[in-house]
């Protein structure tokens, strides 16, 4: 069993600190790309499904692994045989700045990374570098090279190729910048190195890094800058009914939002429409709260009458027999739905169990459309892929 005292000060310190700020993570997916020595991919391989990716065969080869995961040798290359949106979270430390083509590096990691996913990258800090540069090694040259705007070299890897925090929202526009922390803001200045592996020193040290890791001040001369990006790729799906394509719209505002189910719907009267609505069960905690329901109540607001004759409702799930009754009760003429009972009953939904207890649906088949079947059914695959609560 290894343990962290095997490793130099600084680099127990380091991992110490940007796992706390990663948190306590578990049944997760987790891609480790340029994993190293496998020392992170191993601490979270204890309660997560991890995979690391590096190139260096010799490091996976002496990789930590006291708990079970996959290493796989290679570069980004290797993650062409993974499917899109394959990992919850993706771990990018000290990577891309050894890297000429970070963009499409990043844009690849986005990929496999679902929607709602995290990104985990950790990056030298230029301010940070020419502190170190000036203070800490006497390296004039260098300190002034840096503060032209030119790179550095690390001992390992070789050039240290700068890029800025905001640029991997320029590369890849879905993944947004949720938190900045700054790492190794203090103790490298302290140059007495018997201090350094000090455990005590070390707790302190540690614990007043996290204390400054986001005030902005501290965090400009930080050493290295810890980014947790958010992948907030959202998807548009198109169908062949333009209300249709309107209410599957409601439905991901919904489902994105983690308001409740995939159902959006929208209400239409003399071809435009006066109401709309998507699942909110969870979110206002109401097992009322179906899209059908929240849509009715929105029309009948908008129109100032709960008499919605000569109106038709779109929805992306066939009605329950609770909508269902609350339609006729409203006076709507025409139901139009995308995914059938039993494809509801396909996500975990218990449409089917209701539907045979209230008496099944064959009184309301010239009632009952189904159309745009397969745009709905891709709205239900895109719900599945997210994190979410059945109810
Ligand atoms: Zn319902």
């Amino acid at each position: 069993m290894h343990k962290l005292t095997e490793l130099p000060a600084w680099e127990r310190l380091f991992k110490k600190i940007i796992w706390k700020q990663i948190g306590d993570i578990r049944d997760k997916k987790i891609l480790d790309f340029g994993s190293g020595e496998g020392i992170t991919a191993d601490h979270f391989a204890e309660h997560n499904d991890v995979t690391a990716i590096e190139p260096d065969e010799d490091m996976l080869q002496n990789a930590w692994t006291d708990h079970a995961y996959t290493r796989i040798v290679g570069d980004v290359s290797a993650l062409a045989e993974f499917a899109d949106d394959t990992f919850d979270i993706v771990i990018c430390h000290n990577v891309l700045e050894y890297i000429d083509d970070k963009k499409s590096v990043v844009q690849e990691l986005t990929r496999v990374l679902k929607p709602g996913g995290i990104m985990s990258v950790a990056k030298h800090n230029r301010t940070g570098r020419i502190m170190q540069m000036a203070v800490l090694l006497d390296d004039f040259d260098k300190a002034n090279a840096l503060l032209d705007g030119k790179n550095s070299t690390a001992s390992k890897f070789g050039e240290i190729r700068y890029y800025e925090d905001d640029e991997i929202n320029e590369w890849v526009s879905d993944l947004d910048v949720e938190k900045c922390y700054g790492i190794r803001t203090f103790w490298d200045l302290q140059q007495k190195q018997e201090k350094h592996a000090d455990e005590e020193w070390q707790e302190a040290m540690a614990s007043l890094d996290m204390r400054v890791s986001e005030m902005e001040a501290f965090r400009q001369i930080a050493f290295f800058h810890h980014l947790i990006l958010k992948n907030n790729h959202r998807e548009e799906i198109e169908a062949e009914n333009p209300f249709m394509k309107e209410a599957i719209a409601e439905a991901l505002e919904g489902i994105y939002n983690g308001h409740g189910g995939p159902f959006g719907c929208v209400i239409v009267k003399d071809g435009k429409i006066v109401g709309r609505g998507h699942n909110r069960v969870l979110a206002i905690i109401d097992s009322t709260a179906h899209g059908e329901i929240s849509a009715i109540r929105d029309a009948e607001k908008a129109l100032g009458t709960h008499d919605l004759s000569g109106c038709e409702l779109y929805t992306t799930g066939e009605p329950c027999p609770m909508c269902l009754n609350a339609i006729l009760w409203a006076n709507i003429e025409k139901v139009y739905y995308g995914c059938t009972i039993s494809d509801n009953a396909g996500i975990g939904f218990r449409d089917e169990k209701f539907d045979q207890l209230s008496g099944g649906r064959e009184a309301f088949q010239d009632f009952l459309v189904c159309i745009d079947r397969p745009a709905c059914q891709r709205l239900f695959e895109v719900y599945n892929s997210l994190e979410h609560v059945i109810y």
